[in-house]
């Protein structure tokens, strides 16, 4: 028998809608259908395949506030955000096609074509926090690629991903692109069967668990994982600058972010000025739903999440932290503007990611027990450092993919170090990674 799987709005706690699960069986049937439709597929031209997708993206451009308020729902976004997500997806949808079409066309190297030949069927599996963005990047190179795609959306936001795949499949060839939906059993199964390639977004543990079963095939894997970004405010920074950066960055998507401000290790001299500048702009911030034109941070995802972002405050704050703005424990499922100094290493606030709208900080006497504790993480997804001339010489000590001076990490490609994952979202080098790279000596 089918089972089922509710979509819960974590404001409400109504449901949302409900989808059907994908079970081993269906899976199989799914790849089996994929490896069909990608020999049609692979056999276009790379420019009719991006012709296809981009014909296929503009046809969700009358659906744009639809997909926004299937984010809004079902996880939580504020409605201004989440209409930016839903935008940028469809307009990213057409410019990824195009960008990810020159990366992929043959090329000569001296005496050699370069080709990038499809690799079959991609599993791609992607969170609930940019539950459209996250699919987009890896499903559209793999498909211009001509590879076809089979989405496992998370468990969380499986409506938005169900309106993406049906609307794109009005116009795409049948079978290039499908989509299987349920909780990790399904994401599971999926990376188990007859598929090429696992291009996954989401957590360092589940990152573990999919190598793990990736590995007796040698299954293609780009693993885009946690973080647990560290900023560091020299004395020489913009203290203004850098505690609206700080809380604004700690505060995006109510902490939901990946990239997220998580850790602040700010120069004693300024220490004082920069938590009374923080915790003066963290006041304005207000909770709220995603209708409410007033609330810059929603809901927390889940009661698991929201738990675990109460945990954190609690284990710092039974260890010594002080709270300077928030609450010790918050009902679900909001988590007000908080934020704490005093952050030590031993507590989880420091060393595991929070994703919770919470500004932690700690204060330092010399810049290098700074960028020490600043790469003492398995993560080294973004890190930021505020300051002066001297910014520069730090930030390029420090150890992630992705680093921003006096602004926020993140760009073309995204990209992790260290157990922050491997692989590229976007780029050539991130289109490139759906293709078998093919020498031919001529
Ligand atoms: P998650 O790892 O719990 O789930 C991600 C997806 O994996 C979901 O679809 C889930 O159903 C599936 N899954 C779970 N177990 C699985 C298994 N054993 N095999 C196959 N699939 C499985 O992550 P989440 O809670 O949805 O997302 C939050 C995490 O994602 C955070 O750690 C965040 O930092 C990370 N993230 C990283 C980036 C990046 O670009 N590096 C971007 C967004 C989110």
């Amino acid at each position: 028998m089918t089972q089922t799987l509710l979509s819960i709005d974590p404001l409400t706690g109504e449901q949302v809608g409900s989808v059907a699960i994908s079970d081993r069986d269906s899976i199989s049937e799914k790849v089996a259908k994929a490896r069909e439709a990608q020999i049609g597929w692979s056999n276009q031209s790379i420019q009719q395949r991006v012709q296809a997708l981009q014909q296929a993206y503009k046809t969700l451009q009358p659906l744009q506030s639809n997909l926004a308020q299937l984010i809004s729902r079902e996880m939580g976004k504020d409605a201004r955000r989440a209409n930016y997500e839903a935008g940028g997806a469809i307009q990213g949808g057409i410019w990824l096609a195009e960008d990810a079409g020159k990366a992929l066309r043959e090329r000569r190297n001296g005496g050699s074509e370069i080709q990038y030949r499809p690799l079959g069927v991609v599993a791609v599996i992607s969170p609930w926090n940019y539950p459209l963005a996250m699919a987009n990047n890896l499903l559209v190179p793999a498909l211009v690629a001509g590879n076809s795609v089979i989405l496992k959306p998370s468990e969380e936001s499986p409506l938005v991903a169900d309106l993406l795949v049906k609307t794109l499949n009005e116009t795409l060839p049948e079978g290039i692109l499908q989509i299987a939906h349920g909780d990790r059993h399904t994401g599971e199964a999926l990376v188990q069967s007859d598929i090429n390639m696992i291009a996954f977004t989401g957590s360092r543990a589940t990152g573990q668990k999919i190598m793990a079963n990736a590995a007796p095939a040698l299954k293609r894997l780009v693993m885009e994982l946690g973080g647990n970004d560290p900023m560091i405010v020299l004395a020489s920074a913009d203290i203004q600058k850098a505690a609206q950066f700080a809380v604004a960055s700690s505060f995006e998507n109510a902490g939901q972010m990946c990239t997220s401000t998580e850790r602040i290790y700010v120069d004693a001299n300024i220490a004082d000025q920069f938590e009374k500048a923080v915790t003066s702009i963290a006041r304005q911030y207000h909770t709220g739903g995603w209708q409410d034109p007033q609330a810059d941070i929603g809901p927390l995802v889940n009661q698991r999440q929201h738990q675990k972002v109460v945990d954190h405050i609690q284990d710092a704050l039974k260890k010594g932290a002080t709270l300077l703005l928030g609450e010790k424990a918050p009902k679900p499922p909001f988590i007000p503007p908080t934020v704490i100094s005093g952050m030590q290493p031993g507590m989880q606030l420091e060393d595991e990611e929070t994703f919770g709208p919470v500004v932690a900080i700690d204060r330092f006497t010399n810049v290098e027990d700074a960028i020490q504790r600043a790469n003492d993480s398995v993560y080294g997804l973004g890190a930021v450092v505020f300051g002066g001339a001297d910014a520069v010489q730090v930030g390029n000590r420090l150890q992630a993919g992705m680093i921003g001076i006096n602004q926020g990490a993140g760009g073309t490609p995204w990209v992790g170090a260290k157990q922050s994952g491997f692989g590229y979202h976007g780029g050539a080098d991130g289109h490139r990674q759906f293709a078998q790279l093919t020498v031919i000596n001529l």
